[in-house]
């Protein structure tokens, strides 16, 4: 399947996703009571959503970056998911909030929450995607935050790519 822009049909605009970001914010500021967080974004199809979420955070706040794949350049998951650069701090007693773009099958994610529950003894881990594409879910995991749910469609836009392209879009878009 190729993608081009002029294909996109907007999934869900920039002011539904900054509304929906600014509301989540104010849900963690709720959670988190002015305690210190790491924050830890998944590279790349985070960063667009990670930047934006932390200016409605107001606690004292770290981020960190790891890099992670399982799509390389299809459209669909290779089941194996590669720890590229997952080089992190000491998370022992910390509260931890993971950042990622979308749960699909949710093999990211389970990789993730295991593998800091297996290197340290936090005091809070919290998963927190922009998308949840429950339908596609293969393992049992859920996302304990996320902005909004999709059905079975590639989206692309607002950090998430097709083949590197169209994460710089203020909005998720598909094609039909
Ligand atoms: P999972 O491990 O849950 O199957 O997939 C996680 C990763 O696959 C996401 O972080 C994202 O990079 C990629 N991914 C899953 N669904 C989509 C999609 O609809 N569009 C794009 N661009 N990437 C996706």
């Amino acid at each position: 399947m190729e993608i081009k822009l002029e294909d996109l049909k907007v999934l869900y605009s920039e002011e539904q996703l900054q509304t929906r970001i600014k509301e989540l914010g104010q849900e963690l500021n709720t959670f988190y009571k002015g305690e210190e967080v790491i924050a830890i974004c998944v590279l790349k199809g985070a960063v667009v959503f990670a930047v934006d979420l932390v200016r409605h955070l107001d606690m004292p706040l770290k981020m960190e970056f790891i890099r992670l794949s399982s799509y390389g350049s299809s459209t669909t998951t290779s089941g194996k998911v590669n720890a590229v650069d997952i080089k992190l701090p000491d998370l022992n007693g910390k509260n931890v909030l993971i950042i990622e773009d979308i749960v699909d099958t949710g093999l990211t994610a389970k990789f993730l929450v295991d593998f800091i529950n297996m290197n340290f003894h936090v005091k809070t881990l919290k998963f927190c995607s922009l998308l949840d594409k429950k339908i596609t879910r293969k393992v049992d995991i859920e996302p304990d935050y996320y902005c909004f749910e999709v059905d079975d469609k590639f989206v692309v836009g607002y950090g998430l790519d097709y083949d590197g392209l169209y994460r710089n879009l203020p909005y998720i878009g598909y094609k039909e």
